[in-house]
Parts: C-alpha cells; structure tokens; sequence
C-alpha cells in the first residue's frame, strides 16, 4: 500500500471530505486505513454489569485508500506518491515536489 501508518493523508470522498487526519492503522489486505478523528460512527457499548448505562462511544471506521490521499511532508500538497528503487530500499517520491517523503 502506497499510505502508511503515521501519514497525514486528506479525505477525498465521501461526508469527511477535505478533512485532513493521521493514519493510526493501515490494513494493507483489505486496502484500507483508520484514520484519526475521520468517518466515526456511534456504537453502541453494552453495559458490562446489570444495573449500569450502556455507552454510546465513538469509533472511526476504516476508509478505502482510494478515498484518501497522502500529504507531502515536504510541500504540504495532497499528492500522489511513486516508488522509487535505491538499491534494495524502496523509497516513496512525491510527485509534485520529486522529494522523499
Ligand atoms: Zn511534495
């Protein structure tokens, strides 16, 4: 996957759009992404002893990397990433301002 954990990535569809927010957790088998403080959704937590109030928290949902897009550490840009080989490390290259992100 081209978006990592720890990224800075912009929403680009869906009700959060043009949101910004850091990715906590990358699943890379299902391509998607958990993003901080984005697409939450209220559950509903049951209460764990008789006699106390379920709680209703909220969680973020897991958004397709498709709906989102890398911002550049270096030009602050939402852009699209290519990899580059340098010997056997693989290195991610803004398309925009050419640097290593
Ligand atoms: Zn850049």
């Amino acid at each position: 996957m081209k978006i990592h954990k720890n990224d800075q990535v912009l929403i680009i569809s869906g009700k959060d759009k043009g949101r910004k927010g850091k990715v906590i957790e990358a699943l890379p088998k299902q391509g998607r992404l958990v993003i901080e403080g984005i697409n939450l959704r209220k559950k509903h937590m049951r209460p764990k002893k008789s006699g106390e109030k379920g709680q209703i928290v909220e969680m973020p949902v897991p958004l397709n990397v498709s709906d989102v897009k890398v911002i550049c550490s270096k030009c602050g840009k939402a852009v699209r990433t290519v990899y580059k080989l340098k010997g056997k490390k693989k290195y991610r290259i803004c398309k925009k301002c050419k640097q290593e992100i």
